[in-house]
């Protein structure tokens, strides 16, 4: 049992004007994130977590402002929820993406030209005048960052295992969605509405709820280990 509260974001990827991914048979990504969004939200509370969603409603939101929620609201974790779509028609499973080496190397590059963003970092404050110690700091926030987010999703692959469902593994890429410096961040694709069959069960509930609970007990494994 963890005695710590935990924050966790949960982050239901599109909405509004950006349906996301549309599906074979008309399902729109956007109302499969925010089912999906509700149904962990109730199985992390239930667990002792506090959960909060960057959007409870179909709204649309800029990527940038889903990250700003995540580190306002002081997150121990963020977790972006989307559901892929291929071309491929046959094109299935699920996967979980973390940021890049390479990508948040450039990214913190970027970061450190942005004098406005880089009032804050893990706390701290630190001083304009000095363009290379901020530069070696935010790079070392990234990577500390970036670890985290690979542990918990490496810990993710693992227990989804246990589900029959076809696992494309732990994955990188440069979301701008998971470039927190602060907020360990990973990204789901639950699945491919474009596949006939899978988008079938993405509007399943009961098949939500059981890809819950394993992205769940990953997040209390990981807890746990932290502790
Ligand atoms: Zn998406």
């Amino acid at each position: 049992k963890i005695n710590k509260k935990y924050i966790v974001v949960i982050d239901p990827g599109h909405g509004g004007k950006d349906p996301g991914a549309i599906g074979v048979n008309g399902t729109f990504e956007k109302n499969i994130n925010l089912l999906f969004a509700k149904i962990i939200r109730s199985v992390l509370s239930s667990n002792n977590i506090i959960v909060k969603l960057t959007r409870t409603d179909d709204r649309y939101l800029y990527l940038k402002d889903r990250m700003n929620f995540a580190e306002k609201a002081k997150a121990d974790l963020f977790i972006s929820i989307h559901a892929d779509a291929s071309k491929n028609r046959k094109a299935r499973g699920f996967s979980i993406f973390s940021l890049s080496n390479k990508a948040s190397d450039k990214e913190a590059k970027k970061l450190a030209q942005r004098e406005n963003n880089s009032d804050y970092i893990g706390g701290l404050r630190i001083r304009h005048s000095d363009p290379l110690i901020k530069d070696n700091l935010i790079k070392i926030f990234q990577r500390q960052t970036m670890n985290e987010s690979a542990k918990i999703a490496n810990i993710v692959i693992k227990n989804i295992k246990k589900l029959s469902i076809k696992n494309r593994g732990h994955r990188n890429a440069g979301f701008v969605v998971l470039k927190s410096l602060t907020t360990p961040s990973i990204l789901v694709e639950l699945g491919f509405i474009s596949n006939k069959k899978e988008e079938k069960l993405l509007n399943n509930k009961a098949y939500l709820t059981k890809i819950s609970k394993i992205i769940s007990l990953s997040i209390l494994n990981y807890f746990n280990q932290t502790n």
